[in-house]
């Protein structure tokens, strides 16, 4: 009979048996060890990372985990992800707010381990380590907080009256709504929310 040459025959030399065997050995050592049965055992499933944010921050962050032994659970109160830097473009009227802005699910559709969830963050346990969404609430082992910025009015909150966010879609379309059908554009801006306004 032909044998592999690196095979002796001995079963307990098999490639195919080294794994039990060292599986086995190991078994052997935990139960005699001290404190071996009552290690705590391996961890079955892996760790849940929640990012909250799909902005920039939180869609670098989890590009990043895309093949690391973990679970991400992504987070946003939109289910797009808006690229700002352009939002002058849409409040000119160059660009309609579906081309500056893509499903969060659509970004991330390759990766295996993520899942993208459509919710208002409302705070956080820490000592629980869950994230909390109004009755909801998600428990995490790793957390990424990303969810950008918001303005600041140097301590006069009156100025936000006359000076125009551009953060939003919404803020782009009501710019945009402003320039063109504005009388004046010290128009009040309740006057001309974009969708009361008719060409
Ligand atoms: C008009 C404009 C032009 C810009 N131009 C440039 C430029 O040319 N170059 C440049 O480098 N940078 C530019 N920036 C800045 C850049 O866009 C920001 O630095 C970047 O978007 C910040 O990324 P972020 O992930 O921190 O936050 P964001 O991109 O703001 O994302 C935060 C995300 O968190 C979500 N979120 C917030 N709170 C909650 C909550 N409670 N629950 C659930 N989700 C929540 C939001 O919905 C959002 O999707 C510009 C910004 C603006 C507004």
């Amino acid at each position: 009979m032909r044998t592999c040459s690196r095979f002796s025959g001995d079963s307990r030399d098999h490639p195919m048996e080294r794994p039990a065997a060292g599986i086995l050995r190991e078994r052997k050592r935990l139960m005699t060890m001290e404190n071996g049965p009552t290690r705590r055992p391996e961890r079955s499933t892996p760790p849940q990372v929640v990012i909250v944010g799909g902005g920039f921050g939180g869609l670098f962050a989890a590009r990043a985990l895309g093949r690391a032994p973990v679970r991400v659970t992504i987070v946003d109160r939109q289910n797009y992800h808006l690229f700002r830097p352009m939002l002058y473009q849409v409040a000119t009227g160059l660009l309609s707010a579906d081309e500056v802005s893509e499903p969060i699910r659509s970004i991330l559709r390759r990766q295996k381990n993520t899942d993208v969830l459509m919710a208002e963050v409302t705070g956080v346990d820490t000592q629980n380590r869950r994230v909390l969404m109004g009755s909801d609430s998600l428990s995490y082992d790793y957390l990424i907080l990303a969810t950008g910025i918001h303005y600041n009015y140097f301590g006069h909150d009156e100025w936000k009256e006359n000076a125009a966010s551009l953060t939003s879609v919404g803020d782009a379309a009501y710019s945009w709504c402003l320039r063109s059908v504005a009388p004046e554009w010290g128009a009040r801006r309740e006057q001309y929310q974009p969708d009361t306004v008719t060409r």
